[in-house]
């Protein structure tokens, strides 16, 4: 018999065939990246899609406990993404849905529904005009297991409750089928004291999800849900379900997310949401409304003050990557760049996962890797005492070092050695940490 286990999941990926996605994003990459982050259970990310459903079949088996597994016995559910656009209540509506189907054959019924009315081979997470009330109706009548989390819900364009083209409640979104909705996903702008302001979402447990879509290992398990269950498909849904067994989640500080504050990208306008009132939500710049972000949204709709805690609310924890620590520490610009990716790997030698570097590791037995500066920020983060710039308007949040000398030493700049396109050193690390 199988232990209760404490799993850190990541249930909300991409394939290489979603928009944006890297091409290296492959069963075998997938595991290996969660193995370097300490992820002990992933999302299989786009089953709907024609070519990457077959090699979901390919390169993983399924049990009779609806999980997946790699030959070596990673372990994956069947999740995929929606994006749904119809009229509402006069309004245009724009919403992203997380789904978790129990085995594969509920998925392939799922996806047979969808290809009767449209096409599936575009994009892993393929749009379609029906309503948020349908899609529940249609997962339901295939199996009453399959689970519909409502995906980085105050996203301004495609979150349920975002405020472009959202709800102002779940309950608005999913009218009489809300009671089948068990959790949303908090996203990366928000963190779950701001989701307590809300007394109308007391009823959902708040779940953390990656979101992942690039290459770039830091993406992956940036948030992430703790379970304590026997790892199947049952008992992490009965988990969301009850909350028993769902221990929290992992965060990101929400100013690091892309929609913490309100602005306009392009206008480089960024407003808190005290600046964003004073000037009527118009841009200064170019006289347009702006973007609001989360912060701000999240205030429109709370009805508690700051620092509320419902009953039976879950611990978080607030860390940021590695990478982003290590980037700041180097004051260089860009994270893709050689000299962050080999002080990671150093670093990574001497212990089991990023989470344990992030988490559980000695002061001591972090100096035996690194410089005491280095071992100072990871502190630091894990303390949650490094600052952010706040994310805006589709920019993430930028993390903050005092002693930052940027990429400028001595008068002169410094070669920033990028490795963009070909990722070969960092992927070379991976393979090396996986062996
Ligand atoms: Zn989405
Ligand atoms: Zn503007």
């Amino acid at each position: 018999m199988l232990e209760r286990m404490k799993i850190i999941a990541d249930l909300h990926i991409h394939s290489r065939y979603s928009r944006a996605c890297s091409k290296a994003i492959t069963i075998e990459n997938l595991e290996k990246y969660a193995r370097l982050k300490g992820v002990g259970l992933l999302g299989c990310g786009d089953f709907t899609h024609p070519e990457w459903i077959k090699e979901i079949r390919s390169k993983l088996t399924e049990g009779d406990d609806g999980v997946l597994r790699t030959s070596s016995g990673f372990p994956f559910l069947w999740q995929t993404e929606i994006s749904l656009m119809y009229k509402q209540g006069g309004k245009g509506r724009r919403v992203h849905h997380v789904i978790l189907a129990p085995d594969g054959e509920s998925a392939s019924q799922f996806t047979d529904e969808l290809s009767k009315i449209g096409r599936l081979d575009y994009d892993g997470r393929p749009i379609f005009g029906f309503s948020s009330v349908e899609l529940m109706d249609m997962l339901l009548s295939i199996s009453e297991k399959f689970m519909v989390i409502p995906a980085h819900v105050w996203t301004p364009y495609f979150g349920a409750l975002g405020s472009k083209s959202g709800f102002d409640s779940i309950e608005e979104c999913f009218l009489d089928k809300s009671k089948h909705i068990y959790a949303i996903e908090t996203g990366m702008s928000s963190d779950p004291a701001m989701n307590w302001r809300l007394s109308s979402l007391d009823k959902y447990a708040l779940v953390s999800f990656s979101d992942m879509h690039s290459f770039w290992p830091w993406r992956m398990g940036r948030e992430a849900t703790v379970f304590d269950v026997e790892l199947s498909y049952d008992n992490i849904r009965g988990a969301i379900r009850t909350r028993e067994g769902l221990l929290g989640t992992v965060e990101v500080k929400p100013d690091y997310g892309r929609y913490h504050f309100d602005g306009h990208a392009k206008c480089g306008v960024v407003f808190s949401p005290e600046e964003t009132v004073k000037h009527h939500g118009i841009c200064p710049v170019c006289g347009k409304a702006l973007t609001v972000g989360v912060l701000y949204r999240v205030e429109e709709l709370a009805d508690r003050a700051e620092g509320f805690r419902p009953d039976g609310a879950r611990d978080f924890s607030t860390l940021l990557p590695l990478s982003e620590i290590i980037k700041g520490v180097f004051g260089v610009s860009q994270l893709a760049s050689k000299r962050v990716w080999s002080e990671y790997y150093t670093i990574m030698k001497g212990f089991s996962s990023e989470f344990e570097v992030l988490m559980d590791a000695t002061r001591d037995q972090l100096l035996g890797v690194t410089s005491e500066k280095m071992v100072d920020a990871i502190m630091r983060g894990r303390n949650n005492e490094i600052y952010v710039k706040p994310g805006y308007d589709g920019e993430y949040g930028v993390p903050v070092f005092d002693d930052k000398v940027g990429d400028v030493e001595d008068g002169k700049k410094k070669d920033v050695d990028v490795v963009n396109d070909e990722p070969k050193k960092m992927q070379k690390g991976l393979d090396d940490f996986c062996s």
